[in-house]
């Protein structure tokens, strides 16, 4: 049983929570913290996924609601809209506890959805620190497709702008965030050193948002295919045939989102088949969240303004079960 476990802060991530717990423990090994956690000394601790939860649940006697966990401080919600029943069930099971822990293979998707660098917002940080005492890793700051922070709209940093100190996740350890970094300098104090403006940062910002939206949207059934059907109708890419017209499709879409804005995602055009060909079909494809987003946002506005349509039974398909 533990005995105390650190209450998480809002929008911490559960990564964040558990270093946390590590560094007030008195653990002298990471082995040891993640046995009182997970009862699983030598498993790896994927902030992108965790797992095992339910056990933590139990030596907690049940104080903490693994939903809360779960929706609230994981990355789990950004995928629930896009993803078919069976596949959402089996993601949630995972972070429960049952079944293997092969996220990877769920999401069908590679690993640049996964958090392998740790950053924060050095306004945040400031902020944190005056307020609770301990900075600590926003779970917003580490959805896919954020590099800013939208509160401060600055660019998230990833290592101490002094020494270029990494923050990572890394095997073995639990990196808990500081106000000084590992070899002792101040992080409120130095400019970051991403201070320069960022030349997509209005595009990045509405992406920002545009993740947050879907993190806390409370509807999660859409029938994707006939939601774009209907914004490439509206927006003449799609006639009579249902022949969509991608040709023109792509080359607007290239105006709207620069190439170089899109690579930071991997969302390019011109790879991997391009997304863009089959993402508006009836096939049980998986796509990253952030395709859908993008064309989201160049066919509706946004997901906020998408959503405030279907809740207005505008003529969109809404259907159970179908991603
Ligand atoms: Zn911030
Ligand atoms: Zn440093």
């Amino acid at each position: 049983m533990i005995v105390s476990f650190p209450s998480m802060f809002s929008d911490e991530l559960f990564y964040s929570c558990c270093a946390r717990y590590h560094n007030e423990s008195g653990n002298a090994e990471v082995m040891q913290t993640l046995d009182d956690l997970f009862g699983m000394p030598h498993m790896v601790f994927d902030p992108s996924y965790p797992k095992n939860l339910d056990y933590l649940v139990a030596q907690l006697n049940n104080i903490i609601d693994v939903n809360q966990i779960i929706y609230e401080h994981t990355i789990f919600p950004l995928f629930v809209p896009f993803l078919n029943r069976g596949r959402v069930d089996h993601l949630y099971k995972m972070f429960r506890g049952e079944g293997k822990n092969y996220a990877n293979h769920i999401l069908g998707i590679k690993n640049n959805l996964r958090i392998t660098s740790l950053k924060y917002c050095r306004m945040c940080l400031i902020n944190d620190d005056e307020m609770f005492g301990t900075p600590y890793w926003h779970r917003s700051h580490h959805l896919p497709g954020v590099h800013m922070c939208l509160a401060h709209h600055v660019s998230l940093e990833s290592k101490c702008p002094v020494c270029s100190a990494e923050f990572k996740p890394k095997k073995g350890n639990l990196t808990r965030l500081n106000r000084y970094c590992e070899n002792g300098h101040d992080l409120t104090k130095v400019i970051p050193l991403n201070n320069f403006r960022d030349e997509h940062i209005e595009l990045m910002i509405e992406l920002a948002q545009d993740v947050s939206f879907v993190c806390h949207l409370d509807e999660h059934s859409f029938n994707w295919s006939e939601v774009y059907e209907v914004g490439l109708r509206e927006l003449g890419y799609c006639g009579k045939n249902r022949r969509v017209n991608l040709t023109r499709l792509r080359n607007d879409m290239q105006k709207a989102f620069p190439e170089s804005f899109l690579a930071r995602f991997d969302c390019h055009f011109n790879d991997n088949g391009d997304w863009l060909t089959s993402i508006y079909l009836k096939k049980q494809t998986i796509f990253h969240p952030l395709q859908h987003l993008l064309l989201i946002r160049f066919l509706f506005g946004s997901i906020s303004e998408l959503v405030v349509r279907l809740k207005k039974n505008d003529p969109i398909g809404q259907n159970s079960n179908v991603a």
